[in-house]
């Protein structure tokens, strides 16, 4: 039996970061984490790109660690040598009514405090010479990082201020012991006196086990992405976004530079047949059944618009010809054989019983646990401030 203060449950961004915030706080705390390495699903198959606010809600928990994580990142990143790139992205429209959301988002970038213009279909080919755009939005904070080294970086500190890393253990189960828990895992068990849940795709799964009393439940979406081959890399500079549609939980198709060169293009959003299933081949019977036999689920798809979507991705997942058609609204210049395909990453989305998608973080505590439930995107980029935050409740409780 191995005794900890706090027991972290799941080496992403989010408990790595919460783990670092409480070690520095003096708090005896470890990291259980079932895969040999942190960072190996959510943080670290995502599009890397620091998110600085213009597309999120005024006076939300998520606008405000958007702002504040794209600086604070960015200033760690350059502080600890992990690779980032602070190319700002274009956010492009096609029409007119696109044109018009383009104010709303900017309204919300001035109410959130992040800096961005309205530019010219002159200012679009200047930075992008292959854009296609009648105008677009420029957010000139906005940065690509290496997600797998920030998250590695975020550990080693977490390590040095005396947090310990459990690697290769996966939590079977938690029970009540005494006013704290009993933390089972494939490896042997904890001993702790609060536990905090960060366990990502698994978050509503381990909530439940702790009986955290949630009726939410996670469904898995998975973004496939496709990269573009070296020599067509140059068609995107920088980053290249669609005009969101405000009505979408997902940013739509989009080109990013990456830090090590390549440009990578996507995701799309498509069901998982699994909580970790990243490809069409890979499934769980188990993962699918529990999805299925979601109401939240069926409510979720059987809105007309969301079934429209949902046929859609499932169309760019399946036939390459249709993923490229939505990339070349952006880059018409791009033909099929520039596209090869790349890695894919799967969203814990967060779905409550009457199928809402649920936008905002969510978090439950009760007297001696933490349920992180939803660390929605972008997660990454709030991870600092989120951490911290997630640190200070717990310390609160203790
Ligand atoms: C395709 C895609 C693109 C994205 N793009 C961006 C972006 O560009 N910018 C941005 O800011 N955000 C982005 N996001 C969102 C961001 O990646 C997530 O919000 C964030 O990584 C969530 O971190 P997490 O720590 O909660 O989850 P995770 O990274 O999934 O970590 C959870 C950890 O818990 C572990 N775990 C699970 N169950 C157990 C168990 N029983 N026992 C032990 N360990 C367990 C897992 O192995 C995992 O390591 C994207 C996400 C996806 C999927």
């Amino acid at each position: 039996m191995t005794e900890h203060e706090v027991v972290v449950v799941g080496g992403g961004c989010v408990g790595v970061s919460t783990a670092r915030h409480l070690a520095d706080r003096g708090v005896d705390v470890a990291v259980v984490e079932k895969e040999y390495a942190v960072a190996q699903h959510q943080s670290g198959r995502n599009s890397g790109v620091l998110h600085p606010g213009f597309n999120y809600e005024p006076g939300t928990l998520k606008a405000r660690f958007a702002v504040e994580g794209t600086r604070r990142t960015k200033e760690y990143c350059d502080d600890r040598g992990v690779p980032l790139d602070e190319c700002g992205v274009l956010v492009v429209a096609q029409n007119e009514e696109e044109r018009k959301r383009l104010d709303a988002l900017k309204q919300q970038a001035d109410e959130n405090g992040t800096e961005a213009r309205i530019v010219d279909a002159d200012f679009v080919e200047e930075r992008e010479p292959h854009a296609s755009g009648v105008a677009a939005l420029y957010a000139p904070e906005a940065a690509s990082v290496d997600s797998r080294k920030y998250v590695n970086a975020l550990a080693a500190d977490a390590e040095r201020a005396g947090a310990t890393f459990y690697l290769g253990h996966e939590v079977r189960d938690a029970s009540r012991d005494g006013d704290g828990w009993r933390v089972e895992t494939t490896k042997g068990s904890f001993d702790a006196d609060y536990v905090v849940n960060a366990a990502g795709l698994y978050a509503d799964v381990l909530a439940r086990k702790m009986d955290a009393g949630t009726r939410h439940r996670v469904v898995p979406f998975r973004g496939e992405y496709y990269e573009l081959t070296p020599d067509a890399a140059d068609l995107c500079e920088t980053m290249i976004y669609p005009t969101p549609d405000p009505e979408l939980p997902f940013l739509g198709v989009h080109y990013t530079r990456r830090t090590d060169g390549k440009v990578i293009v996507g995701p799309n959003a498509v069901l998982a047949f699994g909580r970790e299933a990243y490809s069409n081949r890979q499934f769980s019977l188990r993962e699918l059944a529990g999805t299925l036999s979601y109401g939240g689920f069926w409510r979720l798809v059987s809105s007309r618009k969301m079934a429209g979507v949902a046929w859609d991705e499932l169309n760019k997942s399946y036939r390459k010809s249709r993923f490229v058609s939505a990339a070349q609204r952006l880059v018409p210049e791009a033909s099929g054989d520039d596209f090869v395909r790349s890695y894919a990453g799967v969203r814990a989305q967060l779905v409550s019983p009457d199928g809402e998608l649920v936008k905002q973080p969510l978090v439950e505590h009760d007297d001696s646990a933490t349920h992180v439930l939803n660390a929605v995107s972008p997660g990454l980029t709030c991870s600092l401030p989120f951490g911290e935050h997630l640190a200070d409740r717990t310390v609160e409780r203790l």
